[in-house]
């Protein structure tokens, strides 16, 4: 007998008969004898709608509240599983984030989780019972409030439960069987892989492959939690493993290149007109990083009469706050103009391999310069570069990297 997570997202429990199939999952593992927590996303679509009733009722709107609007998704799909699963004979009840409870911070709307109470659940497992668990949401205790996760959180409940409850794995079900070289939606050559390594699938999913949210890779890292990858849409008799998210020894087959990954959210600033002397990148970037803007790609270019142009990138999302914050800073900082683009795209390469191997970025520079890619920025770190794009070459982008890697499929 084992003890295990299993997590459905938004597409695989979109309506009632995709809940029914869920439940035939589940019912496999439980009538295997396992112990089984279940960890349900909203209904696909359900979350974005949720968001958008907000924004129509305030762009400006209590963040609190927003969490209590969007959390309510995963409450309908929690309850319907359980539902489902009686109803073929599987005992199973709903548990909401606060009812756990799963605490969290106060960080409404992308709230990190501090602690997870293991015993309700597994008091539920002594009494045969499925536990369906609302996944995205858990409750900040000192102000008794409903917190979220941030999107695609319910992959990191779901790893989080695992921890606390000592699983013996986490099944991540969604609507893909696997993770892949690239996303097989924009490139039909991905190729699925068996495993890939902890480091990896956390600079791919920080890199934009939204397979599984980044902070469920850190939390399965650190908390040594078996993750797997797999289809919710292979028959429930007879599913594949999918893939195993592990330890870089683990891996027998190392490639130089894992996987290419891209973010079409992102948005480039240029300060055109800077002086060239000490001070002047902190005068930038410290009042963007006290407004908690994330900077990431920063290119400057060598300066002519001591003046100097500096471009960077900040989340899409924190364009207009980042441009409003560099306009209020402008004597400080003393820039002659501000540029912006939101119409342009990240995209990387990521592998271990290139821990050891020198020239990898340099082959993706000619072959992007082959295609007629201009490349705006470039970033590199030990196990992954990237070059920002214009968006409209995202794909090409994408598809050449990955051939000249060589890892499309036969
Ligand atoms: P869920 O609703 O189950 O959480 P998501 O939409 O969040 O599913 O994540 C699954 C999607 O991630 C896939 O449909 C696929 O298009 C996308 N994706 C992006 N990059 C990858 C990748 N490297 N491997 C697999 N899927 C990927
Ligand atoms: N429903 C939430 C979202 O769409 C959480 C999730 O699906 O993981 O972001
Ligand atoms: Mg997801």
């Amino acid at each position: 007998m084992a003890r295990l997570v299993m997590k459905f997202g938004g597409t695989s429990v979109a309506n009632v008969e995709r809940i029914r199939n869920v439940a035939l999952h589940v019912k496999r593992e439980a009538d295997e004898g396992h112990q089984v927590a279940v960890v349900v996303s909203a209904m696909a679509g359900k979350t974005n709608e949720l968001v958008a009733w907000c924004k129509e009722a305030s762009e400006l709107h209590d963040q609190r509240e927003y969490d209590a609007i969007v959390a309510s998704g995963e409450q309908v799909t929690a309850g319907l599983l359980a539902v489902a699963l009686q109803k073929i004979g599987i005992p199973a009840r709903s548990w909401l984030g606060w009812q756990i409870p799963i605490l969290t911070s106060g960080a409404h709307g992308s709230a990190r989780i501090q602690s997870i109470d293991g015993a309700p659940l597994v008091r539920g497992f002594e009494r045969g019972e499925v536990a369906v668990i609302a996944g995205f949401q858990g409750i900040h205790q000192p102000t008794g409030r409903i917190t979220t996760l941030g999107r695609g959180g319910s992959d990191t409940s779901a790893v989080a439960v695992a921890a606390a409850i000592h699983a013996d794995r986490c099944d991540i079900y969604t609507d893909v069987d696997g993770v892949y070289t690239t996303d097989p939606r924009v490139v039909p050559k991905a190729r699925r892989m068996e495993r890939i390594s902890f480091e990896e699938m956390l600079e791919m999913a920080s890199l934009g492959a939204k397979v599984l949210q980044v902070r469920s890779v850190e939390v399965a890292m650190v908390h040594k939690v078996r993750t797997f990858v797999r289809s919710s849409f292979d028959d429930p008799a007879r599913p594949n493993s999918g893939t195993l998210i592990c330890n870089e020894e683990d891996i027998v087959e190392a490639q130089i290149v894992t996987g290419i990954a891209f973010s079409r959210d992102e948005a480039q600033i240029t300060l055109r007109g800077v002086a060239d002397k000490p001070g002047v990148a902190a005068a930038v970037f410290v009042p963007l990083a006290e407004a908690g803007v994330n900077v990431d790609m920063i290119v400057q270019v060598a300066s002519s009469d001591s003046m100097t142009d500096m471009t960077f990138t900040v989340p899409a999302a924190e364009f207009e706050h980042a441009r409003a914050i560099l306009e209020k800073s402008k004597p400080s900082i003393g820039y002659a103009s501000l540029a912006g683009a939101k119409d342009v795209a990240k995209v990387s390469a990521i592998g271990i391999g290139m821990r050891s191997h020198a020239g990898v970025a340099a082959r993706a520079f000619k072959a992007l310069a082959d295609k007629g890619v201009n490349i705006r920025a470039i970033t590199t770190s030990e196990i992954k570069f990237s070059v920002l794009i214009d968006e409209a070459y995202t794909e090409l982008a994408v598809r050449t990297l990955h051939s000249l890697y060589g890892l499309d499929a036969a």
